[in-house]
């Protein structure tokens, strides 16, 4: 049996382009791993029985068990990568990323099951193929593999690894329900569409990383990071979900010095001083009323890791 720790993202920048022909869109794309894990443990079983999946956690309802996991669509990915005929596993998800909620929780699992199987089955697959097999899987499953910080280009595939000083402390607010990535995106295309300034590639400049952004993370200085965060879904985001409005609010009258909607929300990250701050701002954000729960926590981690379960 193995387990893997994987964590959930923070984009701290996400610059989106144009819509593309083939309907995506071009990202500069930000991505921070911070301490929030979902674990995936592997197990052989019998021949036949192919890949099995339970899942645990308080958003295990909204989580599908079936072929769309993109936990069992990495474990039947890598097998058919290998020839292997019968993958024979059983996949337990123990899942503490929010679900839909903007923090790639799903690819998160991907990159775990890769990881897994992979030490399971004694395959011993380079990095290099396992994020080839990870950019089949989504965009934003690359990234889960590495962990740290890194940039991500094309559709977030393309990853760069960024340096970081450091630790920055981090608090999450974990909405009720989640959003659908792909209604944000088409949120977003809306809103320029109605601001009249063109949605396509030809009316939207292709987004580069902030030079400010990534002196701020290269020197570990949380004001100037809190100062840097943008994030071109945000105002979507709002658009569908109004009162993520209250949620900002709510942390930065806390203390945080830097507040966005995590990705394609609804989850909102905001940046601490420290970590006694973010303790402090996840406590008032639970009695605010303007969210689920709150998580204090820090980052940048490492990616996808075996180690011993923790529950
Ligand atoms: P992203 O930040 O990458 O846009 P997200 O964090 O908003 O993603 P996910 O938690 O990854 O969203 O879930 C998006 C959808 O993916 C879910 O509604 C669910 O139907 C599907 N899904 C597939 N596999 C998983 C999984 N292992 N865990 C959670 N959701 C999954």
């Amino acid at each position: 049996m193995i387990t893997v720790r994987v964590p959930a993202k923070v984009n701290v920048q996400l610059g989106v382009g144009g819509l593309r022909a083939d309907g995506f869109h071009d990202l500069a794309n930000v991505f921070f791993a911070v301490g929030l894990f979902d674990e995936v443990t592997a197990e052989p079983v019998g021949p036949g029985e192919g890949v099995t999946l339970s899942c645990t956690g308080p958003d295990a309802a909204s989580v599908p068990l079936d072929d769309s996991n993109l936990a069992a669509r990495a474990a039947r990915l890598l097998a058919a990568h290998h020839g292997l005929a019968d993958p024979g596993v059983h996949l337990h998800i123990a899942k503490a990323i929010p679900v839909a909620g903007g923090m790639a929780g799903g690819s998160a699992d991907g990159a775990a099951a890769l990881v897994a199987c992979d030490a399971l089955w004694g395959l011993a697959t380079p990095i290099g193929t396992l994020l080839e097999l990870a950019a089949e899987l989504g965009s934003d499953v690359p990234f889960a593999l590495l962990g740290g910080v890194a940039l991500g280009r094309g559709r977030g595939e393309i990853l760069d690894a960024l340096p970081v000083a450091g630790t920055f402390h981090w608090v999450f607010a974990v909405a009720d329900g989640g959003l659908s990535t792909p209604a944000v995106f088409r949120e977003c295309d809306r809103l320029r569409e109605e601001a009249g300034t063109g949605s396509s590639e030809a009316d939207v400049p292709t987004p580069d990383a902030d030079p400010a952004l990534l002196a701020a993370l290269a020197s570990g200085d949380p004001v100037a990071l809190a100062a840097a965060l943008t994030n071109d879904l945000q105002a979507a985001a709002l658009s569908l979900r109004p009162s993520l409005a209250d949620t900002l609010h709510a942390g930065t009258e806390a203390g945080a010095i830097g507040a966005l909607v995590s990705g394609s929300g609804p989850t909102c990250a905001f940046l601490a001083k420290d970590a006694e701050s973010a303790e402090a701002i996840a406590a008032a954000l639970r009695t605010s009323g303007t969210c689920r729960t709150a998580h204090a926590t820090h980052g940048p981690v490492p990616g996808a890791e075996v180690g011993a379960p923790t529950a």
